[in-house]
């Protein structure tokens, strides 16, 4: 079998309706929307179109949302600019986690809180973290590796809470980058601030983020030299971007039908991988995950020869580690919910989506046992 695409968490293949909606805003529409021609008309319409769609998706207003280059940005947006106290917790994406670690070095002072061995939040310990200086509470709506979902509602509720009782103004943001497809991003429902979204991993394209600002929360702008995106976000807006990733927003509450299916295909999988293969374990809740992951430890292997085997057997898939990005590390995300060093290189992350077949599943599931058993032979592991 070939190109059995499991990576659908590092990106998604554009569907073809969000491909047809940008097409001719690379081709014939293709005025700079800040341009009082026709063409920029054009362009300027179709950005405020996608705009709406961001809205209806959030349930907030159009000017609430500012376009970005991406999701990282959006977090970077979001997070830079607070001076007080952070809260945020250790199994961020590197786009909240880096920019925090940026602004620990400036003086500002963060906790990072830590996860339980299934990789969740307690709201207690946001509770116990706040202090009276705390200004932003910055978590992961659910886990780009382990695919955790975190009780987003209830923090957002008891800060709702707090911010009351004590007359504060604490800012909640979330990273709903991977949850988008599958969670309500009702930011109403959520008591959320500010929310990142990504449009590549909605089936749109690459190179586009949002940010979801509540009105009255002030921001800092982090570029300068443009008028654009209420001044927050500076450059000529990406508008056949723009207009895809409205379109891939639409195209979800279509994906709901296939939510269920979804999860049936995932434990399928990993119920398959447990027990066809000695000396496994699944990482992460196996309840409060989202539908589309599987990440397991694999004993007496690492997890790269394993993506390598499966890439010559025509499967791409990941290991969700950091050793992506050059690094010999290994993923701090498998490390804090209390994976050794050994554990944690031996991972593999298979990231299902709206393309993926059972008959895909079933390939995997043939392939993969055998070329964990030959890595083992070779590695001398002892079953
Ligand atoms: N946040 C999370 C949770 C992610 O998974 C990703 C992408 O991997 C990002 C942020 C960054 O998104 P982008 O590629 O749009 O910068």
């Amino acid at each position: 079998m070939k190109n059995v695409y499991l990576d659908n968490a590092a990106t998604t293949k554009i569907s073809p309706e969000v491909f047809e909606a940008m097409r001719p805003y690379l081709q014939t529409n293709y005025g700079n929307a800040s341009s009082i021609h026709n063409l920029g008309q054009k362009s300027r319409e179709a950005v405020d179109k996608a705009r709406e769609q961001l809205a209806l998706f959030l349930n907030c207003q159009p000017s609430e949302i500012i376009f970005t280059g991406s999701a990282t940005e959006a977090d970077n947006l979001a997070v830079l600019g607070f001076l007080g106290h952070i809260i945020t917790t250790q199994i961020e994406h590197p786009a909240v986690l880096e920019t925090c670690r940026y602004l620990e070095k400036q003086g500002v002072e963060i906790t990072y809180l830590p996860v339980s061995k299934d990789g969740l939040i307690k709201v207690e310990d946001v509770e116990k973290a706040i202090k009276p200086n705390t200004s932003l509470v910055s978590i992961v709506y659910a886990n780009n590796e382990i695919g955790t979902i975190q009780p987003i509602v209830e923090i957002g509720k008891f800060l709702q809470t707090i911010n009351y009782k004590l007359l504060t103004k604490i800012i909640f943001h979330t990273d709903a980058v991977q949850a988008a497809n599958y969670l309500s991003c009702d930011v109403q429902k959520l008591n959320v601030d500010l929310l990142t979204l990504s449009a590549h991993k909605i089936y749109g394209p690459k190179g586009v983020g949002a940010l979801y600002i509540r009105k009255g929360v002030k921001i800092k702008p982090i570029a300068f030299g443009g008028h654009q995106e209420y001044g927050l976000r500076a450059g000529t807006e990406n508008v056949a971007g723009i207009v895809g990733f409205g379109a891939a927003i639409a195209a979800i509450s279509n994906l709901k039908s296939t939510i269920l299916n979804l999860k049936s295909l995932r434990d399928k999988s990993i119920d398959g991988v447990l027990s066809k293969i000695p000396n496994s374990a699944l990482n992460g809740s196996r309840e409060s995950r989202l539908p589309n992951n599987a990440n397991f430890s694999f004993a007496g292997v690492e997890g790269e020869a394993v993506v390598i085997a499966l890439d010559q057997a025509g499967v791409c898939a990941s290991t969700g580690s950091a050793c992506s990005s050059g690094s010999l590390d290994p993923s701090y995300v498998l490390k804090a919910i209390g994976l050794t060093n050994e554990q944690a290189h031996g991972s593999l992350r298979l990231t299902l989506g709206k393309y993926t077949t059972e008959k895909e599943i079933d390939y995997v599931l043939r392939v993969l046992p055998e070329i964990v058993a030959n890595l083992r032979k070779i590695s001398g592991f002892k079953q």
